[in-house]
């Protein structure tokens, strides 16, 4: 990994937004996952350098003896063009060392290492706009200087970091992620196409992927699962790229499947993620290794060939995708919104909401019309009472799920929905279809069905009038706040995450 910044944890109390693939705004590293490091040309170019300076040879002496320009040399030296293979064997030779010195990833000495990072800064994006002058990086910048210019770029990232990461902009985030994932119909081939190879590498044959399955892909990668009972409080699971070690939460722990949390570390590799440098990226990512997890865990063609028979005797059940690949029913809705528009030509909704009708996920591409404030966001929102997401809560019989109809402001949706009990709370998860493909569903035979006329407040935002002549002006209140949604995001790469909490576990876990 060229991966050089912390480690990629998994962080808990950021609301996971909806599934989907997405390209990154920024190019990953060229990493070669389980393979070897590949330096980069800025990396070869600074230790080609450092070895012809300490051979005492001048560029143009070094040039001409393979046949080459001194100012193709020098572009070499500052990383401006990568050299070809054959190049670098014929520098090595006439330098006298092996091409293996050239091509390690490790900088050659600690001024080179600030060089480095200081090309990388002035290179960046959030340089160019601020349109100063680049500073010339050679011999003749005194170390203290570029010490100095190094800390300052990289002080400021992180309070960039810090400052893109407040409640506004994680919605803004949220919001231009959703939209994203509905003009894909939430799937992502890329990765479909990454777990069907992953699962093609353990000859993986059909059912569910089970805990030895997910070991055996881990080590395909060259990693190791280690379980444990001491991660630390502000993460779910905390890679050591050094030591190729996912360290896991013992699996009574927590209410996660520990499956899915390797896979979805796992996933971060598999992609190619670099280090996040914001808010949304991060967010992004997310995003991607739960769609990644949900893949593996789920494969696209068993699951596909399950669907495709459902629809056949229209007979589709969530819950039959559910036991089939032993997830859970969550973990089962929300992959089935992945495949049912691409396979089965069938525009869906999903929700996951809390006990006061909160949303803290959704997704829908059939035009239900979820309540959103001025910004476009919908996470916090509370969606009417009328909906079966919410009427799910008030039935007394709970073992199946609640199916139920209702008629919209666009029109009326079946909807099915179950409660998933957590240490977090109670909350509904909720998948729906638009009336004409209902008959391709379990559960249409309901007899339930209710009107809502929201965002009308007479709908159900306003107190019947008996209540609100009894109690108006008698009553006071205090809210609870949601703080996950309404607070700041924590500052880091990693929001939320204690990187000296971090690097403390892994010390004590690290191999001697
Ligand atoms: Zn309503």
């Amino acid at each position: 990994m060229t991966t050089t910044g912390p480690i990629p944890p998994e962080v808990d109390g950021v609301p996971d937004a909806p599934t989907g693939r997405l390209t990154s705004p920024h190019p990953a590293p060229s990493t070669s996952v389980g393979g070897g490091d590949v330096p980069d040309p800025l990396t070869v170019g600074r230790r080609l350098r450092h070895v012809r300076q300490e051979s005492g040879r001048t560029l143009g002496d070094v040039a001409a003896e393979i046949g080459m320009s001194a100012s193709a040399l020098s572009l070499i030296e500052n990383g401006k063009r990568e050299p070809r293979l054959s190049v670098l064997n014929a520098l090595a030779q006439a330098l006298g060392t092996q091409l293996s010195e050239l091509l390690t990833t490790a900088p050659p000495s600690r001024r080179a290492a600030l060089e480095i990072r200081l090309e990388r800064a002035q290179r960046g994006e959030g340089y160019d706009a601020l349109g100063l002058p680049r500073v010339k990086i050679g011999p003749r910048l005194p170390t203290e200087a570029l010490e100095a210019l190094v800390g300052l770029h990289e002080a400021m990232a992180a309070s960039s970091a810090e400052r893109a990461a407040t409640p506004e902009h994680a919605r803004r985030a949220n919001l231009g992620l959703r939209e994203r994932m509905r003009a894909a119909d939430n799937y992502f081939g890329e990765i479909e196409d990454e777990a069907a190879q992953l699962l093609g590498a353990i000859n993986y044959t059909g059912g569910p992927v089970g805990r030895v399955s997910v070991d055996r892909m881990a080590a395909h990668l060259g990693f190791s699962l280690v379980h444990t009972g001491d991660l630390p409080g502000s993460t779910r699971t905390v890679t050591d790229l050094q030591h190729k070690r996912i360290y896991l939460p013992q699996p009574e722990a927590g209410q996660h499947d520990s499956r899915s949390l390797a896979l979805q570390a796992l996933g971060h590799l598999v992609l190619g993620h670099d280090v996040p440098v914001d808010y949304a990226e991060f967010l992004t990512q997310r995003v991607e290794i739960n769609y990644f997890a949900a893949s593996v865990l789920m494969p696209q063609e068993g699951a596909v060939q399950l669907l495709r028979q459902a629809m056949d005797a229209k007979d589709i059940a969530i819950e039959d995708l559910r036991d089939a690949f032993a997830v859970s029913y969550e973990t089962a809705a929300h992959r089935f919104t992945n495949l049912a528009t691409r396979h089965l030509g069938i525009p869906v909704h999903f929700m996951r909401i809390g006990q006061d009708g909160v949303i803290y996920k959704a997704y829908e591409n059939d035009g239900v019309i979820f309540p959103s404030d001025a910004t476009g966001a919908i996470e916090g929102q509370r969606v009417c009472r009328a909906w079966t997401a919410r009427r799910v809560f008030e039935q007394p019989d709970l073992s199946q799920a609640f199916c139920a109809y209702t008629d919209t402001r666009s029109g009326t949706y079946w909807c099915t929905a179950a409660i998933d009990r957590t240490p977090a709370g109670v909350f509904s998860v909720n998948v729906g279809v638009r009336y004409q493909d209902v008959k391709w569903m379990r559960g249409r035979e309901t007899t339930h069905r209710a009107t809502s006329r929201c965002p009308d407040p007479t709908c159900c935002n306003l107190p019947p009038a008996d209540l609100a002549d009894r109690w108006s002006g008698n009553a006071w209140p205090s809210a609870r706040a949601h703080s996950h949604l309404l607070a700041a995001m924590p500052p880091g790469v990693f929001p939320g995450v204690d990187d000296t909490e971090v690097y403390r576990f892994l010390d004590r876990h690290a191999p001697a």
